[in-house]
């Protein structure tokens, strides 16, 4: 193994790996930062799951509108595949350079459940990539319980790297990205979200999952049309914003299947699944 590098030389090293893997980003967060914000019960936090951990790694990718538009389709579902194959691949590679490099390290996977059968009846996973990216500055948490980044919104897919190796944190952002307009519950084809005085709603996860294990049984899983209607993000100056559109979309597909505006949604939702 070779010999432990200064704190900085590892993250700037760690920095370019990733970043030429492909991944969109990274940020860093210290364990203390769960013990910090008390946001979870302490069987959830990485340095209780694996206790030599002192620094979270959490790499995310972005998930293309113009595929996600299409939901529920097989061109997401594949999409959706493909950012988790890419994650898992560069989050071992990561943790296994880690460990070449005399790191403890491993990588959480990204889902970590047998099907959507289990979710159905128990929605929690051991472990929130969405809070560890919160604590390592990529972003807030939104209304609809996912993470809100400044360069896609909440279209990012998340694996977390718990190491070790001790790395300066990363600053957490400061003012929430989430304006509350509300667009993802009224969308949400289940009706999972309900306001509070919170900025973050109360979401029926049984509801979400129950309706997922009917997009799964159809092969066009998952449904993600809380994020794909969400304005927030960069990647909305590149593909814009049709609010309208999907505010309307549920009533004009109903009125008329073949309604033009959404000719190619519903062109590619007509192959390759139920
Ligand atoms: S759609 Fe609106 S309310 Fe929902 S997460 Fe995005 S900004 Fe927040
Ligand atoms: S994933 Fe779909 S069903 Fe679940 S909360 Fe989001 S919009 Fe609603």
């Amino acid at each position: 193994m070779e010999k432990k590098q200064t704190n900085a030389n590892l993250k700037k090293q760690i920095v370019r790996k990733v970043k030429q893997s492909g991944i969109d980003v990274i940020g860093f967060a210290t364990v203390d930062r769960w013990e910090q914000f008390g946001e979870t019960p302490q069987s959830y936090f990485p340095q209780s799951i694996f206790p030599f951990s002192k620094t979270v790694i959490v790499l995310g990718l972005q998930i293309m509108i113009p595929i996600l538009d299409t939901t529920p389709s097989i061109v997401y579902s594949e999409l959706y595949n493909t950012t988790n194959r890419l994650l898992d691949d560069v989050s071992y590679q990561l943790s296994a350079l880690l460990n070449r490099k005399g790191h403890r390290a491993v990588f959480f996977p990204r889902d970590a459940y047998g099907d959507i059968s289990v979710l159905v009846k128990k929605p929690e996973a051991a472990f929130s990539h969405v809070l560890a990216a919160k604590y390592a500055g990529l972003g807030t948490i939104g209304y609809n319980h996912t993470l809100l980044t400044k360069e896609f919104g909440p279209r990012v897919r998340l694996v977390s790297i718990l190491t070790d190796a001790e790395i300066e944190p990363d600053n957490m952002l400061e003012k929430e990205l989430c304006i509350k307009c509300e667009l993802c519950k009224k969308c949400c084809p289940t009706s999972a979200f309900t306001t509070t005085d919170n900025l973050i709603a109360d979401m029926d996860k049984y509801k979400c999952a129950a309706y997922h294990k009917t997009l799964k049984d159809d092969y066009h899983y998952p449904c993600g049309v809380c994020i794909k209607v969400c304005p927030i993000g960069k990647d909305r100056k590149l593909y814009g914003m049709t609010t309208k559109k999907y505010l309307n979309e549920k009533e004009a597909l109903e009125k008329n299947p073949q309604n033009e505006q959404y000719s190619s949604w519903v062109h590619l939702r007509s192959f390759g699944s139920k």
